[in-house]
């Protein structure tokens, strides 16, 4: 009953503007993997896809699905938004993720192994096929492509090279290729911390994939339950990270999202803010709850005071206290 009326609330948020309560606009985006997902975008009022994850059809097919079928899918993906942005992401296989019929050595750390960027250079036949499938899907509208597990920055130059290999030879065969493009990385891999101003000129945009760089940063295995509550994503050093990542992104004007599971909890939703994000991708069923967060939101003064707690001593606490004081003494749900 109280849920069924707090979905009720949730629908009618779906047409207001997601605008902090001191003004600022605020880009609440969907992740997405699959047509089934795709009516939830428009329902859910989201301003776009934010992550879209290929391999999703590569997982639910017994085979590599042919080049036409990606393309189908992705043309699909693009018509069914009306125009909002869309981000694909480039093929992330292994680690957690695996395909049956991709036949790989048994490795001893998977989640540090042959995987997403790393699998497809070293196989760019396969990036190739689904780099052509994607700029044909998106012929005459923009294409934004972005690039999982980078580790290097040099990776992400070598994915450009390929784009623009596959965009001139499209060209001379006489076919319609996207009105723009832009090339984004994620950041997952505690290396590129250590590089953000060489990442960020090299590419158009940024995404941190929070639940990858949560477990490399803290050595915990997303998957394992044995240790899933035993750090908090609120901790502040954790949070520090992400604000290393805001001040580096905001330095050259690059822009930022974060797409990991933590944008769609309302209290790591409102941390987010205060660290200064202003872009965040969510399930489908984060939207209404996040965005009732977002409404009744002062950024303003949520930012000074988060960012002095997090320079607090104790970098390993959690500040989830100070955020549900900060959100109860506002009225902010949560
Ligand atoms: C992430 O790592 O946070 C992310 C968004 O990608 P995935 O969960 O698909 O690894
Ligand atoms: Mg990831």
């Amino acid at each position: 009953q109280f849920r069924a009326k707090r979905q009720e609330v949730y629908r009618s948020l779906r047409d207001t503007p997601a605008v902090s309560k001191d003004g600022k606009p605020v880009s609440l985006l969907m992740n997405a993997g699959l047509l089934m997902d795709l009516p939830n975008v428009m329902n859910s009022g989201a301003a776009g896809i934010g992550l879209f994850r290929t391999e999703l059809q590569f997982m639910v097919s017994s085979r590599f699905p042919r080049t036409g079928e990606q393309e189908q899918l992705y043309r699909e993906v693009l018509d069914s938004v009306e125009g909002r942005p869309v981000t694909f992401r480039t093929l992330d296989v292994g680690g957690d993720k695996v395909l049956p019929y991709l036949r790989s050595e048994q490795e001893e750390n998977p989640a540090l192994g042959w995987r997403a960027v790393r699998l497809a250079l070293d196989r760019p036949g396969l990036l190739r096929a689904q780099l052509r499938a994607l700029l044909k899907a998106a012929a005459d509208r923009e294409l934004r492509v972005m690039v999982p597990m980078v580790t290097e920055t040099r990776e992400v130059l070598q994915v450009r090279e390929i784009i623009k290999r596959e965009v001139s030879l499209l060209t001379r065969f006489g076919h319609r290729i996207p009105r723009s493009l832009a090339l984004g990385a994620m950041i997952e891999v505690p290396s590129l911390l250590y590089q953000l101003d060489d990442l960020m000129k090299a590419v158009d945009f940024v995404s941190v994939g929070s639940n990858d760089l949560f477990q490399f940063v803290f050595a915990s295995d997303r998957g394992n339950a044995r240790i899933a509550r035993r750090y908090d994503h609120l901790n502040r050093a954790f949070l520090r990270v992400l604000r290393k990542i805001v001040v580096a992104a905001e330095a050259h004007q690059t822009p930022l999202t974060l797409c990991g599971e933590m944008a769609g909890r309302p209290l790591s939703a409102l941390a987010l803010l205060g660290l200064g994000f202003r872009s965040i991708s969510m399930t489908g069923a984060a939207i209404g709850p996040v965005k009732a967060m977002l409404l009744e939101t002062d950024i303003g003064k949520l930012e000074g005071t988060l960012l002095a707690e997090i320079c607090k001593s104790y970098g390993g606490q959690t500040i989830r206290e100070f955020l549900m004081d900060f959100a109860d003494s506002n009225g902010i749900p949560y």
